[in-house]
């Protein structure tokens, strides 16, 4: 990797005015920039107390200079900080001094970039610090927290360097044709294979779990018209969001809300009642509740708790794709006898509020999924991550099967195309384009 020609500047604080606010600088023009601004060398990681100068050697402000000398900084170039007081004025002043000397204004996640480019962490991790500093809360902090030490990272480097093993195993028995793969060590070979890919299904669970933390869980509320979904939304939601009348059909479209249950974002949408007939602007609302469940991580299957059988019979064609389902028995006040809890069926009054923080435990539960046995614990994934595991996961069993029946060329091609899979999350195969892509997401300063 060539060094980066030009240094970078931006404002690394939030806007807005604060007791302290930084300018960051990265490149090879910092520490001279730097010098100018300060009217001083400044010696490296130590605080300094400067002047920070304009043009014409008036004072914007003083505060502390750092100079982090590269490699031995955030970027791996040579880094220097200037803090100075917060107003968002003199940050400015001091980026358009340090501009007018040689910097340019960095692109959102460019330090970040910088630092990846220079190996001082990869792919995953520098994602996990913008997962860091957006985390809504102590348990998605840590999650991130511990992506960024390299959890998550290590575990996807292990499993990449046993398939990358398996494969150079394989490519070398090709090369020895007349020989039968059992007498090259086939039994061996084939166990390996398949203890990496336990290793690769037991992480895509707990990378599912990342991400749902990070991204929320997405519920959809389903039910025939009246079972009470639209109360089960506002009760969840503890507002009056959606609109609750007892006219079979009034929720035509799609509601959304988010609710934070301890630490997990549940994206709830409410849907149109799912029945046959209704009139078209009903009927697209039923298209798109479909859509919804095409896409949801949960279903939560409203019934009325005095037919939940009917319920049921009317919106089972539906969850038929759906991974998890809770029923949800609804107006369990009417009832004369509430039963007792049971797997994946709770009871509940929405109007009333009865038995919700029951609902709250299983929806907490049920939506985070199970961690993998013997996995370490929490950390922070994306979508991207959980669905390059994916690939590697199919292309890991493809190989296998293609073991299974001596097709060595083509287990190898599988095994080299699950071990890129699995680069793309850490960024050790990536593509300029999708470099591109996860940094612009970041913000300016990082
Ligand atoms: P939706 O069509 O499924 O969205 O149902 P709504 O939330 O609009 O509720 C339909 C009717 O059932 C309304 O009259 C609500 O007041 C009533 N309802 C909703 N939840 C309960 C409940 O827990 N107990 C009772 N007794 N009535 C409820």
């Amino acid at each position: 990797m060539t060094p980066a020609q030009d240094t970078i500047v931006a404002i690394a604080t939030p806007p807005g005015a604060g007791g302290v606010g930084i300018v960051r600088l990265s490149g090879p023009a910092a520490q001279a920039i730097a010098a100018t601004i300060c009217a001083r060398a400044l010696s490296p990681r130590r605080a300094c107390h400067v002047h920070f100068r304009d043009a014409d050697g008036g004072t914007l402000d003083d505060g502390i200079a750092l100079s982090f000398p590269g490699p031995a900084s955030f970027t791996g170039e040579d880094v220097v900080e200037l803090q100075a007081h917060g107003s968002p004025v003199v940050l400015q002043q001091l980026v358009a001094r340090a501009c007018a000397l040689g910097a340019r204004l960095a692109r959102p996640g460019e330090f970040s970039e910088r630092a990846f480019l220079n190996h001082k962490f990869d792919l995953a991790q520098a994602e996990a610090i913008a997962d860091l500093i957006a985390a809504a809360d102590a348990r998605a902090a840590r999650a991130a927290r511990r992506s960024l030490e390299g959890v998550f990272s290590d575990r996807v480097d292990g499993i990449g360097q046993s398939l990358l093993a398996l494969r150079v195993h394989v490519e070398a028995a090709i090369d020895f044709a007349d020989e039968s793969i059992e007498t090259l060590g086939g039994e061996q070979v084939r166990e390996r294979l398949l203890d990496a890919r336990r290793r690769l299904e037991a992480l895509l669970v707990d990378a599912e779990r990342g991400r749902k933390l990070r991204d929320g869980v997405h519920a959809v509320i389903v039910g025939p018209p009246n079972a009470g979904k639209s109360s089960l939304l506002n009760a969840l939601a503890g507002s009056d969001r959606a609109i609750v009348t007892d006219v079979a059909g009034t929720t035509r479209d799609t509601l959304r809300e988010t609710v934070r249950l301890d630490g997990l974002e549940l994206h709830l949408v409410d849907t149109a009642g799912l029945r046959e007939g209704g009139d078209a602007i009903e009927r697209e609302g039923m298209r798109r509740a479909r859509l919804e469940l095409g896409r949801a991580d949960v279903a939560l299957a409203v019934v009325d708790a005095r037919d939940p059988d009917a319920g049921r019979a009317a919106i089972a064609d539906s969850l038929q794709d759906v991974g998890t389902v809770l029923w949800i028995h609804n107006k369990a006040d009417l009832l004369a006898d509430v039963p007792a809890e049971d797997g994946d069926h709770v009871y509940v009054s929405a109007a009333r509020g009865t038995n919700l923080d029951r609902l709250h435990d299983r929806l907490r539960a049920l939506a985070a999924g199970p961690a993998s046995e013997g996995g370490d614990g929490e950390f922070s994934a994306r979508a991207r991550h959980v669905d390059a595991l994916r690939r590697a996961a199919a292309h890991a069993a493809l190989a296998a099967e293609h073991l299974a029946h001596e097709h060595l060329e083509l287990a190898a091609e599988e095994l080299r195309l699950a071990h890129d899979a699995l680069g793309e999350i850490t960024g050790r195969l990536s593509a300029d384009d999708m470099l591109g892509h996860v940094f612009s997401t970041f913000c300016i300063g990082k």
